[in-house]
């Protein structure tokens, strides 16, 4: 299991070299383990042990087997799994069990995998660190003093720290890739429609996007085939065939076109990063692709862009906690103040549950989103940031007349230390300035390891698309790998 990574786990248990079992077993020891870096919220070892045993049993008796037969792969806990605690880094949803499973939960299972408990993630994945999380932060396994990123920080250091060879996370502004930036590990936020959002409780709908953990890029392509394809209980999901990521992989795209861009490479970049970005062109450029600077001169608006579009969103996604339903419901609801005394009590329950419920960096999403929406301000603030993103997605589509991809770092700086920016909110969205606009846009990107720093910290290369080039981007990405071993490194870990 040192090594761990999926294809191979895949063809030892195929062999029969490992039961499912025992490596669920592994890595459950392996989890416990190293249980002070808060990779997982919920792991129950007996829910783990006997999907293991009926896939074991499902071998023996010569039934066909499903892609990731045996595999255990871990999800985030924005993800609905019937049955399971399903609670968003919240408080609010802290006893929630869905009825239902989410379609790429549904998808999991059809392919056999082992479901491997629900990760870590800052509150209703609003975040860049995994510090909002009702649970505490998750813990980076290069450095325990350093965040993991975030929103899914969990799903990023359970594969880093070899807990689990696969998960699942999900991306609204950044949060596969910066946290699998910041990790080492590789992350992929499919193009908008790729895959089902059924059962991904809601942040910012017309952003957010499931994808892909992994070591390698082979094994992302092997995730996201299993979970990608059109759901007609996702009415955004897109109805085009799912390529065999996994067999065109090893062939490098022909006459490759990179693109830089030269903003991308300046002020705000952390030196080190910037030079391990440099060395990742010149790759490119020994394996015969053509580089070329392209603009995207709407890129400086995504940061603020998005921080009205989200926060509209959420504060329409999450109108729904309020202690009637489902959640939590808060037991002491007097009037606080002389001015609520004329307060109907159902209105003061759902105040008192809400405000019991979410912590500050989600309070701080709704107010800010509703103000952007109201009456009066909506064409100032909401309506303005939807023509930014429209402008936003043009230069996305002019750079691709010119070329294939588009390479920049994932992060501006590498895993920072617990705490430094919790108190700065404006210095915490910055974390996704290279991430933010390909969601606003709608296109797929991905990230994968390309160097350390000199205080041994992950840095990550960032390539995004066109729509639906996920295919393309994956062979571009093996190129690299192929070039350079960064994907082969392992935080030492006790
Ligand atoms: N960090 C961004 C935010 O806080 C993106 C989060 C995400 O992609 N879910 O909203």
């Amino acid at each position: 299991m040192a090594s761990a990574n999926a294809i191979e786990l895949l063809a030892q248990l195929n062999s029969g070299a490992i039961t499912s079992e025992e490596l669920a077993r592994g890595y459950l020891e392996r989890a416990e383990r190293l249980g002070r870096l808060n990779a997982f919220v919920h792991l129950d070892p007996e829910v783990v042990l006997s999907q293991a045993r009926a896939l074991d049993s499902k071998r023996r008796a010569g039934q066909p087997l499903g892609a990731l037969a045996g595999l255990p792969v871990a999800i985030k806990d924005v993800l609905c799994v019937d049955g399971e605690l399903t609670t968003c880094g919240s408080r609010m949803l802290k006893n929630f069990r869905p009825p239902y499973d989410a379609t790429a939960i549904t998808r999991l299972k059809a392919a056999d995998a082992v479901l491997f408990g629900k990760t870590n993630m800052d509150e209703f994945a609003m975040g860049s660190s995994t510090e909002t999380s009702a649970y505490g932060p998750a813990r980076n396994p290069w450095n325990e003093e350093c965040i993991a990123g975030g929103s899914s920080g969990g799903s990023a250091v359970a594969v880093a720290a070899d807990c689990v060879p696969l998960s699942l996370g999900t991306d609204t502004g950044g949060s596969v890739r910066q946290p699998a930036s910041l990790c080492g590990v590789v992350g992929l936020k499919p193009t908008y429609g790729r895959v089902s959002r059924y059962g991904l409780i809601a942040y910012a709908s017309s952003l957010d996007q499931i994808g892909p953990f992994a070591h390698n890029v082979a094994d992302a392509a092997l995730l996201l085939k299993a979970v990608a394809g059109h759901d007609a209980l996702d009415a955004t999901s897109v109805n085009l065939p799912v390529p065999d990521y996994l067999a065109s992989l090893e062939t490098p795209p022909e006459s490759l076109r990179v693109g830089v861009v030269p903003e991308f490479l300046g002020a705000g970049l952390d030196p080190e990063i910037e030079s391990a970005i440099r060395e990742a062109i010149k790759v490119y450029e020994a394996a015969g692709a053509t580089v070329k600077e392209v603009a995207l001169p709407h890129s400086k608006y995504g940061v603020p862009a998005y921080y009205l579009v989200a926060p509209a969103e959420c504060s329409s996604n999450l109108a729904r906690y309020d202690g009637t339903i489902y959640g939590h419901r808060a037991e002491d609801f007097r009037p606080q103040y002389p001015n609520e005394k004329d307060i109907a009590p159902l209105v003061l329950m759902m105040m008192a549950s809400r405000a019991e419920g979410f912590g500050a960096e989600v309070k701080r999403r709704i107010m800010l989103g509703t103000f952007a929406l109201s009456a009066g301000y909506a064409d100032q603030f909401y309506n303005q940031a939807l023509k930014v993103r429209r402008l936003i997605k043009n230069d996305f589509d002019a750079a691709f007349g010119e070329v294939d991809v588009i390479l920049s770092p994932t992060s501006p700086t590498p895993a920072f230390r617990l705490g430094e920016k919790t108190s700065d909110p404006l210095a915490m969205y910055l974390s996704d300035i290279y991430t933010i606009t390909a969601n606003l846009a709608g296109i797929p990107g991905l990230s994968i390891p390309c160097g350390l720093t000199k205080s041994g910290l992950p840095i990550g290369l960032q390539l995004l698309g066109p729509a639906f080039s996920e295919e393309t981007l994956l062979r571009t990405a093996r190129v690299f790998e192929k070039a350079t071993d960064w994907h082969t490194k392992r935080p030492e870990l006790m």
